[in-house]
């Protein structure tokens, strides 16, 4: 008997018949004799749905109650999935975020679980319950509502996993597992069978939203078990693991092993600034005063002109501020004007491999090149390699990077 916590995402709980099925899927587990806790996001769409609703009500939303709009859609789907799976005579109740309690920080709409009290939680799983929670939400110290940040039930999931010492944590989604890239734009991506925690949070932090990139990090931290699989299909998914559990040729024999966009940054350009100590200061610092996080970074540096221009870029829905922010410090910074652009993309390769090999970032820069396509900034980590290109290219560029790292499924192995 094993103890099991068991996600959904939003497409498997997109409607009556689909909420069915999932709940087959847990009762499957239940017949199986293990204990089950249940983790749920809201239907398809409807998080997006309230998020409008929000923006729609004032552009000035106050974020606590942002955070009881959008927490609702959970809460409707895992009274539904509770209701459902009575029906078919398994013993389930749902319980909130805030009756458990899932206590989180104050940074409303994008909070971070603090800790879980487990103590209902085990009672009602040892007594044969299938506990249902709403993904998504948690309770501030002050007693409100807040939530996690898009993407945030597979962190609800993974610290329930965790606090309930479970021996897995599956996460059911519309794909069938952690594919080389996005399977949806490029049809030749190839599921892994197994990536490291790392690879994984590397990945995630640069686009793919398979996984919340701070539920990775929460498993790595607590070594909680963590597979990602479809709850369409009975296939195996792909599991993230420790580095120790790869061979070292697996290692060796993988340059990359996933490729990831974002389209959600913007990039900003300060032109004319004097090349002097203090003027880059002059321009973060208010940034990160008003908890802007600034990613790429470039300083041209004209040497005519002794002035340089600085290009960096902050989340899109961030820039309205950041353009605030740095009107405001004109004066300070000292720049002559801004640029702002949100046609770009963010196109990033990663892989452990890459560690013990050079060439990687020139064999990108190429591969771009060679299509045309132009790269504004360049970041690189340990395990990875990030550039800024037009939007435009988004698709073209993942192909043809999925190709020359020789990532494609070949037709046999289909
Ligand atoms: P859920 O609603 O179940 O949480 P998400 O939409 O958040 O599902 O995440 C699943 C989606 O992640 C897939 O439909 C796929 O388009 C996207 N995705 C991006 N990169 C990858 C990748 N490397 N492997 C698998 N899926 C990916
Ligand atoms: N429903 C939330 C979202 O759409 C949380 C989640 O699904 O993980 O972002
Ligand atoms: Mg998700």
């Amino acid at each position: 008997m094993a103890r099991i916590v068991m996600k959904f995402g939003g497409t498997s709980m997109a409607g009556i018949e689909r909420i069915r099925a999932v709940a087959e899927r847990v009762k499957g587990e239940v017949d199986r004799g293990n204990d089950v806790a249940v983790i749920v996001s809201a239907m398809a769409g409807e998080t997006d749905r309230l998020v409008q609703f929000c923006r729609e009500a004032s552009s000035r939303y106050d974020p606590r109650e942002y955070d009881v709009v959008v927490a609702s859609g959970e809460q409707v789907s895992s009274g539904l999935l509770a209701i459902m799976l009575q029906s078919m005579d398994v013993d389930a109740r749902s319980w909130m975020g805030w009756q458990l309690p899932i206590r989180t920080s104050e940074a409303y709409s994008s909070a971070r679980i603090d800790d879980i009290d487990a103590d209902i939680l085990s009672k009602a799983i040892e007594g044969g319950k299938v506990a249902v929670i709403p993904g998504f939400q948690g309770m501030t110290r002050e007693g409100r509502l807040a939530t996690l940040g898009r993407g945030g039930s597979d962190t609800s999931a993974v610290a329930i996993a965790a606090a309930m010492k479970a021996d897995r944590c599956d996460i059911y989604t519309d794909v069938d597992g952690v594919y080389t890239t996005d399977p949806r734009i490029v049809p030749k991506a190839r599921k892994l069978s197994k990536i490291t925690y790392e690879e994984m949070l590397e990945l995630a932090s640069v686009g793919a939203k398979v996984l919340q990139t701070r539920s990775v990090g929460l498993a790595m931290k607590h070594g909680v078990p963590l597979q990602v699989l479809s709850s369409f299909e009975d296939k195996p998914g792909t599991m993230i693991v420790d580095e120790t559990e790869f061979e070292d040729k697996d290692m060796e024999k993988q340059l990359i092993t996933g490729i990831a966009y974002a389209k959600n940054e913007a990039k900003v350009t300060l032109t004319s600034i004097a090349d002097k100590p203090g003027s880059v200061a002059a321009i973060f610092k208010p940034l990160a005063e008003g908890n802007i996080n600034v990613d790429m970074i470039v300083q041209n540096f004209a040497r005519d002109t002794g002035n340089t221009d600085v290009t960096f870029t902050v989340p899109s829905d961030d820039l309205a501020r950041s353009l605030d922010i740095l009107e405001q410090a004109k004066e300070s910074i000292g720049y002559r004007e801004i640029i702002h652009d949100t046609d770009v993309c963010k196109v990033s390769v990663v892989g452990v491999g890459m560690r013990s090999h050079a060439g990687v970032a020139s064999t990108m820069f190429e591969t771009l090149a060679d299509r045309g396509i132009n790269i504004m900034a360049i970041t690189t980590s340990e395990i990875k390699v990030s550039v800024l290109i037009e939007e435009a290219y988004t698709e073209l560029a993942v192909r043809v990077l999925h190709t020359a790292y020789g990532l494609d499924q070949q037709d046999d192995a289909a």
